[in-house]
């Protein structure tokens, strides 16, 4: 789905304000995805991974005692690449039907993720995904990604410090509210939806 390589932005660094400022795209997209980046063209370089499209590298080098930097840093690339396409200026309204429909109400599913978000201690990530039957809600620690146990991604959110410490400090609550509220690119969580429920 994604590559080796930084891909721009798809929207100017100053329209996500004042919900996520150009300060910390500058540092979050510009900064940390980028060292992700170059960490992972380093650390493959001359092994088997060397040639595998991303997601391989990551569902390879998660069953792989050798390789646990090449999944932290394949599996952060991936995660950042599918968190960038879920933010859009102007972000919000309307949830998909079926995530209505999964979770009983737009409100019970905004309820439940922010939850799941909140909840999250340290690093990590809050996920809607598919797992071949249902939609459903998770959490994932530091790096780890929903596509390295054969999950499949529609909706996430960074809530490493990273993500917000600049616009929100420790008000991790305020921007979970304002990534649901002003931030979703529910296109992309249509697209995705698309492509995994036939
Ligand atoms: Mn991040």
């Amino acid at each position: 789905m994604f590559s080796l390589s930084q891909f721009p932005l798809m929207f100017e660094k100053n329209a996500i304000a004042p919900y996520m400022s150009p300060e910390t795209l500058d540092c979050h997209h510009g900064r940390h995805l980028a060292t992700y980046i170059k960490n992972l063209n380093e650390l493959i370089d001359g092994t088997k991974y060397a040639d595998m499209p991303l997601d391989d590298i990551i569902k390879t080098s998660v069953t792989d005692s050798n390789a646990t930097k090449i999944f932290n840093n394949a599996a952060q690339v991936f995660n950042h690449d599918f968190f960038f396409h879920c933010i859009k200026p102007n972000g919000g309204g309307d949830v998909p039907n079926e995530i209505v429909a999964a979770f009983d109400g737009a409100n019970a599913f905004f309820d439940a993720f922010k939850s799941a978000s909140g909840g999250v201690f340290g690093s990590g990530w809050s996920w809607l995904v598919h797992d071949g039957n249902t939609l459903k809600i998770l959490t994932t620690a530091n790096a780890d990604t929903p596509i390295a146990h054969g999950m499949h991604p529609v909706l996430s959110l960074d809530v490493w410090e990273h993500a917000y410490y600049l616009d929100y400090q420790n008000r991790r609550a305020d921007f979970i509210d304002a990534f649901l509220s002003h931030m979703v690119n529910w296109d992309f969580v249509r697209e995705n939806l698309d492509q995994i429920i036939k």
